[in-house]
């Protein structure tokens, strides 16, 4: 057989292409928008004159996760209002449910509900093609990390933003290997007939990440991410 002429060098050079032929094959079927390369570079006019809510975590009296320093409350808001500058800037119409430390409990049982359906309800008055709500995780212990999205199901749009968005955090924080994942029981998500996803940016219990998550660098390069991730959802995922 003719490889059998080949010289040794030959062989090996034809070995190493092999492996890197199916190992490129391999990592492009489970990563399929990696080799598209394009969610990084995607095009923001995409965005332009796209009405988009974002959803700033808790608020006012409900702190939510508290570690290492870090108050979730006052970590999403920052991160949704830079998330907002930049959506603005691209010319998308951005409605907030809070752009301050407000929060819309009610006194009494159901309070925590009540300011879960108020976020719901002015979500839903505005009418976006796209919602957003952004939340900081944290555990008992600080061995996890990583950004992770949230989608409800019910929606059929919504697993290909989160996984769409999930893909562009995930260098965020380097190594990142969360997936997107499916939640029946996020309110906010379950609620809204409308596509949208839910972003934990990291786990403030692990004193790595959460130092991560207040530096304005990262905060920026993130929210410059999410934004190119759903310029790619509007340009490409749904022109498919
Ligand atoms: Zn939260």
């Amino acid at each position: 057989m003719r490889i059998l002429l080949l010289k040794h060098k030959n062989v090996k050079l034809i070995f190493f292409c092999s492996i890197f032929a199916i190992v490129t094959h391999v990592f492009s079927s489970y990563y399929p928008t990696l080799t598209k390369g394009s969610i990084n570079d995607a095009d923001l006019s995409a965005l332009k004159g796209v009405c988009i809510a974002i959803d700033p975590g808790h608020g006012g009296i409900d702190d939510g996760a508290s570690r290492n320093n870090v108050i979730e409350k006052d970590l999403n808001l920052t991160i949704s209002l830079k998330l907002a500058d930049v959506l603005n800037a691209a010319g998308a119409n951005v409605v907030l449910t809070r752009d301050n430390d407000v929060d819309y409990y009610t006194k009494g049982k159901g309070g925590k509900r009540n300011d879960l359906l108020k976020r719901v309800e002015i979500i839903q008055n505005a009418n976006p093609r796209l919602y957003v709500s952004i939340h900081a995780n944290a555990i008992a212990g600080s061995k996890w990390s990583g950004s992770q999205v949230f989608f409800s199901p019910h929606v059929a749009e919504n697993r290909l933003l989160a996984e769409t968005v999930q893909e562009a955090l995930r260098n965020f924080p380097p190594g990142n290997r969360r997936q997107a994942k499916q939640d029946l029981d996020i309110l906010v998500l379950n609620r809204i007939g409308i596509p949208g996803i839910l972003i934990e940016t990291g786990y403030i219990s692990n004193t790595n990440e959460a130092a991560k998550l207040v530096n304005p660098q990262y905060q920026q390069e993130m929210v410059d991410l999410i934004a190119r991730a759903l310029a790619y959802h509007l340009s490409n995922n749904m022109g498919r």
